[in-house]
């Protein structure tokens, strides 16, 4: 994508959204979802938008036809303005999945569905919809269903706005996703998990991970309710923290998931990647068992290198693509 195209496509998300921003003296993300609102509707639904705010606005949209990009060149677009709105506004646990993360992500669900052409994918916490656009923008030629869940209704509405302008169909719910969820089990979970405590403990009850004093780990509950919602055989990715399988939970958490799945890898994400390395995550892996779904003959284990670092990356590559082809087969 050229950097041009990006930067027309992100000035058209931040400069409909500073004037909306002002014009209805509401935060930037709120105004950049209003913003995506109208130029899917390729039109101003505010109605306490002024005459002369309106045409300003179909000035800019005019500049700029959705329907000549790409679906990836509209979320890098939508992505950098999310950035700007989150510098000031997000917590941690909020924050959006960075581009490269979520383009891995895809190429490895890619790589485990290579022989489905149907697919129905998972976010149970979905924020503003860019690792799961990310994952379903990978996975062309194959007929796709999304779900996305978040308890976070601003960031539910970027995921909405985001999919429609990408033409992905993604149903989404505005819901706690470790309550009862409305959907059949899936194909595949894709999360970027919540790390932290879970502060409903009443509902914490009603799982196998509950935290035997206090408040119970938000991810591990995650896992759990997650591999509730997959279908056998299916898989499930999720960015953990690198230090979740050495808390003092974990032997429940370790138990739970080898009664219930295989774990076909964990690959470290480039140190580089985070400011301190108390925050630096991995990629889980897991394939739920069921009929002819068998452990691999090695799990996938592996220390990204820098992403930025071309040549070891592509090596990196090549060891995964030999190990789809080899190590994955059965022991
Ligand atoms: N992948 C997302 C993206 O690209 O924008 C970012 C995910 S962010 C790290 C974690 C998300 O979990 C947040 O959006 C937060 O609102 C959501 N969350 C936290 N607790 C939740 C819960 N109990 N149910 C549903 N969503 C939850």
């Amino acid at each position: 994508m050229s950097i041009t195209k990006l930067e027309n496509t992100f000035s058209l998300f931040d400069t409909t959204a500073q004037i909306l921003q002002e014009e209805l003296e509401c935060t930037y993300l709120e105004a950049l979802a209003e913003t995506a609102e109208n130029i899917f509707h390729e039109d101003v639904i505010q109605d306490e938008v002024s005459e002369v705010t309106k045409r300003r606005l179909e000035k800019e949209y005019s500049k700029l036809k959705l329907k000549s990009l790409e679906k990836e060149e509209i979320r890098k677009g939508f992505q950098l303005a999310i950035l700007k709105g989150m510098k000031d506004a997000a917590q941690v646990n909020h924050q959006m999945t960075p581009d490269a993360i979520a383009i891995f992500m895809g190429y490895l669900v890619g790589k485990f569905t290579a022989d489905q052409s149907q697919l129905s994918i998972l976010d149970p916490a979905v924020g503003t919809g860019n690792l799961l656009t990310a994952v379903l923008n990978q996975l062309n030629g194959k007929k796709l269903q999304g779900y996305g869940i978040d308890v976070d209704d601003l960031l539910v509405k970027l995921a909405y706005n985001n999919a429609n302008l990408q033409e992905q169909a993604i149903s989404l719910f505005n819901q706690d996703s470790l309550s009862n969820l409305y959907l059949e089990p899936v194909d595949v979970v894709v999360s970027d998990l919540p790390v932290g405590y879970y502060p409903n403990d009443v509902n914490a009850e009603n799982f196998t991970l509950k935290a035997t004093e206090g408040h119970s780990y938000a991810h591990y509950l995650f896992i759990e309710q997650s591999l509730k919602y997959t279908k056998s055989g299916g898989v499930l990715l999720f960015l953990i923290p690198n230090s979740m399988f050495e808390d003092e939970e974990a032997p429940q958490l370790n138990k739970l998931i080898k009664e219930e799945a295989y774990i076909q890898g964990m690959l470290q994400l480039p140190p580089s990647m985070f400011q301190n390395s108390k925050h630096a995550k991995s990629i889980l892996l897991l394939q739920k068992k069921g009929i002819g779904v068998e452990q691999p003959k090695e799990a996938l284990l592996a220390t990204l290198p820098s992403f930025s670092n071309i040549q070891a990356m592509e090596k990196m590559m090549s060891q995964i693509n030999t190990w789809f082809s080899e190590g994955k087969k059965k022991k």
